[in-house]
């Protein structure tokens, strides 16, 4: 039997880590297994659709580089792979059901159906949902009720008595009594539009869906597929609910502990092989111990057993960590171009780039490779050899156990060595040496002479190494605002 698994998301907002957590775990269980990746967008809400979600999921997809088998664009042997696209079929399918038995026309009124709501709000019954008022109509009640022109929905007749059960290969057996599955819910709306769950249930059978992997909240929805499933008479796919995905203080992931869209990761300079791996760690593992994995290499040894049952947490620091990891691994000439945009947004750099731009930025990019957790932190890093902004606070060279007065003394003595030996073309270490004796001698720590110095050539705190700065900037630029900081220091 060949795996057919789909990643069918709802255009209704931007992709964000959990979607995204469930299409990589689709993708690459389809490819471990030899078997097939579907899309298909679930289009059927088209109150809350959006032609931007849909851009934004073929473009997150495109990013990640994970190409589905079949589905919109490329096309495929069970299309169309866009639900707005299949409307005809799941008319057809629903009818089919009523023909069976299976399900029924329902002709209320939206003001009969809240009278209703209301009647059991007031009387506090047990019993919540429609009331089934339409399940048995004749024949000829329904020719009139067609007759006054009156559009009918169709329900799914649920069964009061029993229970149906769904298994799930991470959860085990789920049972729900049948009178607790929501009282015949509609599968096709008045106006011809199926709902979600026709629509889903009809598309995974017709797709030949093997296994469903899916977030966890639709785990209340499991028996009433079954029902759906077992109506129809079609063989039900394996289910496996994806744990779900919580922020660091275990509750649900959401806007509250930081940004959750895809795009967003992508415009502050998430590489996609850092956002690949940790993501599908959130939630599964090989061994429990391996930490990186390419996508090639998910490729091959993804596992279903692999998935963790537990909840998983998204950390975003990890992820700035395995990003800074990727980073650092990554091209240089590849680094130069991504990070390319960041400088020209800053207007650091021309666009299109001049041939001092680009051969300055080929320089930057060793240093900042280092230092860098996001692309974007390529902007601060190296704001000082673009603008010059001197830092004109005092307490900001001031460092630790260090005061204004040895901080002004370390300066202009720090100055003097650090010029000096450039000039001299001296050994960087020497250099070194000589500033961390000034610091001995000042009786502070070897930073009360570095940063001070660093603060003047950068103007920041947070900067590249000291030397690489002054590569950057030059010697006389180097020169200038060091002095300009000795100065700074004598004043009053
Ligand atoms: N369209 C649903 C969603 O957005 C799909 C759920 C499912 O995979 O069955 O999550
Ligand atoms: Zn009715």
């Amino acid at each position: 039997m060949e795996v057919r698994v789909r990643y069918a998301p709802s255009p209704t907002g931007l992709q964000h880590i959990g979607g995204i957590r469930t299409a990589l775990f689709n993708y690459f269980f389809a490819r471990a297994n030899g078997g097939k990746f579907i899309l298909r967008v679930e289009d059927t809400d088209r109150e809350r659709y959006s032609d931007e979600s849909l851009e934004d999921l073929y473009s997150t997809l495109e990013w990640l580089g994970i190409k589905w088998d079949e589905g919109p664009v490329v096309g495929g042997p069970c299309g169309p792979y866009i639900q707005s696209e299949r409307f005809d079929l799941y008319k057809k399918y629903a009818e089919e059901l009523v023909e069976k038995g299976k399900a029924y026309y329902c002709f209320c009124t939206p003001e009969r159906l809240e009278e209703v709501r209301k009647q059991q709000v007031e009387s506090k019954s047990e019993y919540q949902g429609y009331d089934r008022h339409c399940a048995h109509l004749s024949d000829s009640e329904i020719k009139e009720y067609l007759r006054q022109g009156i559009k009918p929905v169709i329900r799914l007749r649920v069964p009061t008595e029993g229970k149906t059960t769904f298994h799930d290969i991470l959860m085990g057996d789920i049972t729900r009594r049948n009178r607790d599955v929501s009282p015949d819910p509609i599968l096709l709306k008045s106006d011809g539009f199926p709902t979600y769950h026709l629509a889903n249930v009809v598309d995974d059978h017709l797709m030949g869906i093997t296994h469903i992997m899916r977030a966890q909240e639709w785990i209340p929805s499991g028996p009433l597929h079954v029902l759906l499933y077992e109506a129809f008479g079609w063989e039900i796919p394996q289910y496996c609910h994806l744990p779900m995905v919580m922020g660091k203080d275990g509750q649900k992931l959401s806007k509250r502990h930081g940004s959750t869209a895809v795009r967003d990761f992508r415009a502050k300079g998430y590489l996609p092989e850092a956002i690949i791996n940790y993501v599908t760690l959130v939630g599964w593992s090989l061994d429990g111990s391996t930490e990186f994995f390419s996508k090639e290499e998910l490729e091959k040894c993804f596992t279903m057993e692999g998935i963790h049952k537990a909840p998983a947490v998204f950390d975003y620091k990890k992820l700035d960590w395995f990003n800074g990891q990727y980073i650092r691994q990554a091209d240089d000439s590849r680094l130069a171009s991504l990070i390319t945009p960041y400088l020209q947004e800053a207007g650091y750099v021309k666009n299109p780039l001049s041939a001092e731009d680009a051969d300055l930025i080929s320089k930057i990019v060793p240093p900042v490779k280092e230092r860098m957790k996001v692309l974007s932190d390529v902007v601060p890093l190296t704001a000082f050899l673009f603008e010059d902004k001197p830092v004109t606070d005092k307490a900001v060279y001031v460092a630790k156990g260090s005061d204004e007065e040895k901080t002004g003394e370390a300066l202009q003595r720090g100055s003097d060595i650090l010029l000096s030996g450039l000039k001299n073309g001296e050994k960087e270490e020497s250099i070194e040496e000589k500033l961390t004796a000034l610091s001995q001698e000042l009786g502070i720590k070897v930073n009360g002479v570095f940063q001070p110095i660093r603060v003047a050539i950068t103007n920041s705190t947070v900067s590249l190494p000291l030397f690489d700065s002054i590569r950057l900037l030059g010697i006389d630029e180097t020169e200038k605002r060091l002095m300009r900081a000795v100065k700074l220091f004598e004043e009053n």
